[in-house]
C-alpha cells in the first residue's frame, strides 16, 4: 500500500516476525498452505502492497491477485517457475483495487486470462484515481489507464475454474467494494479472501457497507469452519481470526452508532470513539492509517449517507 500512503507499517509486520522468514529481495514471504496452495504475503515495508497467492493444478497454475506493482508480480511469476513448468492459465482479481491488480499485465503477458466479477472491469480504470486523490499527476494517471482489465467476467454466484482435475470456485461476496470475489480451493481447504478479510489489521472502508459485510463474514466462517483464509492484508489465518475481524467491524458499528444516539456528529464522534477504538484495536496494522477515516465512514453509512459504488453498466 505504498503507493496509498501507507509506508509506515513495518512496526507491526516485524512484530509477526515476516522479516525473517523473506528471501532477500523478495517484496512478499511464500507461504505454503499445502497442495501446492501457495499464500505470497506482503513484507515488513509494504513493498508487495498486499497479499496474493496461487495454485498449482494438474495442467496449469491460478493466481490470485498481482499486488501493487509489476516488480512484485514479475517476482512471484519468477517463484512459480522455479516450481512447476507449467503455464499461468488464469489470473483472478478478488477486487479492482490498485494494490490487488497492478502486476496483471505481467501475467496476462504470459498468456493467462485475467477473470474477476464484472465491476472490476470499469472500476479498475475510473475507481483506482482516487486513491492518488484530487492531485492526480500524469503518470499516476497513465498508471490506472495502463492496468490490465479483465478479459473474463461473471455477474454473481459462483463459478468454476479448473486446472486439469483441479476445482477452483469463485463466489462474489457484497460488503468491502460491490465487485469483490472469494476464491475457493476445496481439496486443499483453503479460502483466498482478498480484502473481505483483513487479519489483526483494519481494513479500508472507503467503499464498503459494513453491514452486508458483516452478513459476509459470518457466512464465510460457517460454511469454511476449518479452512485456511488468505487475508487481502496480514497474515494467513483461520475461522477465528474472520470472526475476530468481524468483532472489529460490529464494534466500531456499535462504538458509532451510541454516539450518534448522543446526538453527536463529525469531528466530535472520531473524538469519541477513537480513544475507545485505540484501546481495543491499537496494536492492529494500519490503526494509524485508517482509525479515523472507518469512524467517519462508518457514521456516513450509519446516517444512510455513504457513497458506495454503483456497479456499472455492462462494458
Ligand atoms: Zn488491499
Amino acid at each position: 500500500m505504498r503507493i496509498l500512503k501507507l509506508a509506515t507499517i513495518a512496526f507491526f509486520l516485524l512484530a509477526w516476525g515476516a522479516r525473517a522468514q523473506a528471501p532477500a529481495g523478495s517484496p512478499f514471504i511464500l507461504k505454503p498452505l499445502g497442495q501446492n496452495v501457495w499464500a505470497a504475503i506482503d513484507d515488513a515495508r509494504g513493498d508487495a502492497g498486499a497479499n496474493a497467492g496461487f495454485v498449482i493444478g494438474d495442467d496449469g497454475v491460478a493466481v490470485i491477485d498481482t499486488f501493487e506493482n509489476a516488480a512484485a508480480a514479475r517476482q512471484m511469476l519468477a517463484e512459480i517457475h522455479k516450481l512447476t513448468k507449467l503455464p499461468v492459465k488464469f489470473v483472478i482479481n478478488t477486487h479492482y483495487h490498485l494494490d490487488h491488480v497492478a502486476g496483471n499485465g505481467v501475467f496476462a503477458e504470459a498468456g493467462a486470462v485475467v477473470f474477476a466479477q464484472r465491476n472490476v472491469r470499469t472500476w479498475i480504470h475510473t475507481e483506482n484515481r482516487k486513491f492518488f486523490g484530487k492531485e492526480i499527476n500524469p503518470e499516476q494517471k497513465a498508471l490506472v489507464e495502463g492496468l490490465t482489465a479483465p478479459e473474463a467476467v461473471y455477474e454473481g454466484g459462483s463459478v468454476e475454474l479448473y486446472l486439469g482435475a483441479r476445482r477452483i470456485v469463485v463466489r462474489y461476496y457484497p460488503g468491502h467494494t460491490g465487485g469483490d470475489s472469494v476464491v475457493e480451493i476445496p481439496d486443499a481447504q483453503v479460502v483466498f479472501c482478498g480484502d473481505l478479510f483483513w487479519r489483526k489489521t483494519l481494513p479500508n472502508l472507503i467503499d464498503a457497507s459494513a453491514g452486508k459485510w458483516l452478513e459476509t463474514l459470518a457466512k464465510l466462517g460457517s460454511v469454511h469452519p476449518s479452512a485456511t483464509f488468505v487475508p487481502g492484508h496480514g497474515d494467513v489465518g483461520n475461522a477465528g481470526d474472520v470472526a475476530g475481524f468481524a468483532q472489529y467491524l460490529e464494534g466500531l458499528r456499535q462504538m458509532v452508532a451510541a454516539e450518534l444516539r448522543q446526538e453527536k456528529k463529525g469531528a466530535a464522534v472520531v473524538e469519541a470513539v477513537l480513544p475507545q477504538l485505540k484501546a481495543r484495536y491499537g496494536t492492529w496494522g494500519y490503526f494509524e492509517e485508517f482509525a479515523k477515516s472507518n469512524i467517519m465512514d462508518m457514521e456516513a453509512e450509519l446516517r444512510g449517507e455513504k457513497k458506495t459504488q454503483q456497479p456499472a453498466e455492462a462494458p
